[in-house]
């Protein structure tokens, strides 16, 4: 489909893998009858951004703009549009558009859908090339896949729920996490402090796995029971064979058998990380005592709205660090260090 009235949008976008991101401008489609025209107020920094601006992935296509933790405000709503008006404050995670029929998007698992559109990095059917993220002034998005924001919870903190708040909550719920059982979280960052706040609320207790001993109090604060440092083999040796569930939140290749040897008989070690090498598993940590081993994506746009209702009811958002536009390339380089508490959120008005 062809628009005739496209706007301009200031933006910051990578020209390549090795370049830092920089200043441009990018256009978006008119809206259509369906569609949600929202002015950006804040954006959350994933680590997803890095590993797709840095093509560790191997499939992003230059210019791109990354950015799917979209706080901003409606500035005008197509014809159709019901759920929208102008002036409210939505939200736009990970997913744009999905094909609406299949299977998984009958189940409300628009994730898993062959046809789902992300944010940023897929094919654009409206304006061709590759849809561009959310470090911009503004975006266009379908109106199925803008959320409600509930108004108790503060915009810039609630940001980054739209994807470390689902990634984390939508596994915990799968695995059905509660009352009675040990659950571990591995990584303390923009997924893995979502996922102690989510495991504790969920009643479980809940033990995080850190490389960074200087974030162990801050653990505790957000919500852990017990802090692991993950480097010492005494303390790891101490937690063998006695965990239900244990979520993997790290960016970066680690040994995987070492928390795999920590499940109890068929416990669950679930991955969302998602560092662009392959991760080794050896077979008798999982075969001796019938463990499993799973992925898990995001979550569709059912699950994303009840993980915002959830926050509500129970105050949960994120802890974040507001940053300028201009600071991204630094905030950057402080994630490749675990430097981030516990998110950073770009300040659009900044931009
Ligand atoms: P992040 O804020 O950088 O946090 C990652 C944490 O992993 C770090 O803070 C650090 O925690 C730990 N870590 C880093 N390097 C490590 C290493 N070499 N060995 C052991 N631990 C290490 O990243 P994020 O935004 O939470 O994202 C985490 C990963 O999830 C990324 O790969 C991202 O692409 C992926 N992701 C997946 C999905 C999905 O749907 N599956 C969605 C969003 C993001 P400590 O300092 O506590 O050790
Ligand atoms: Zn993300
Ligand atoms: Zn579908």
């Amino acid at each position: 489909m062809t628009q005739n009235k496209t706007t301009t949008a200031k933006a910051y976008a990578a020209a390549s893998a090795t370049t830092p991101l920089a200043a441009s401008t990018i256009t978006r489609r008119a809206p259509t009858d369906q569609d949600v025209q929202i002015e950006i107020l804040y954006c959350g920094v994933c680590h997803s951004d890095l590993h797709f601006v840095r093509n560790e992935w191997g499939f992003t296509q230059y210019p791109a703009v990354p950015g799917h933790e979209i706080i901003g405000r409606v500035t005008a709503t197509g014809k159709a549009v019901k759920k929208f008006k102008v002036g409210e404050v939505v939200g736009v995670g990970c997913l744009v558009d999905s094909c609406r029929t299949c299977p998984d998007c009958q189940a409300g698992l628009e994730q898993f859908c062959n046809g789902m559109v992300m944010t940023y990095g897929s094919a654009d059917k409206h304006l061709g090339g590759g849809t561009l993220g959310g470090y911009s002034q503004g975006i266009v998005v379908t109106e199925d896949f803008v959320l409600r924001i509930p108004a108790n919870l503060n915009p810039a903190s609630a940001a980054p729920l739209l994807c470390a708040g689902i990634t984390t909550y939508s596994p915990l719920r799968r695995w059905k996490v509660g009352p009675g059982q040990k659950v571990g979280i591995v990584g303390l960052g923009g997924l893995g402090h979502m996922g102690v706040k989510f495991a504790r609320a969920f009643g479980a207790h809940v033990v995080l796995f850190t490389t960074s001993p200087s974030k162990a109090a801050d653990a505790l604060r957000l919500g852990a029971h017990e802090v692991v440092i993950s480097k010492d083999a005494a303390q790891m040796a101490a937690q063998a064979g006695s965990f239900d569930f244990i979520l993997d939140t790290v960016a970066a290749v680690h040994d995987l058998n070492a928390y795999i040897n920590l499940l109890k008989r068929d416990g669950n070690l679930v991955l969302v990380g998602a560092p662009g090498e392959p991760l080794a598993i050896a077979a008798f940590p999982l075969i001796m005592k019938r463990r499993s081993f799973s992925g898990s994506l995001i979550g569709g746009l059912p699950e994303t709205q009840e993980m915002l209702d959830f926050c509500s009811a129970h105050h949960i958002t994120c802890d974040v660090e507001m940053i300028r536009m201009d600071q991204i390339n630094e905030a950057y380089e402080r994630m490749l260090k675990s430097d981030v508490k516990y998110r950073f959120v770009i300040d659009m008005a900044t931009l």
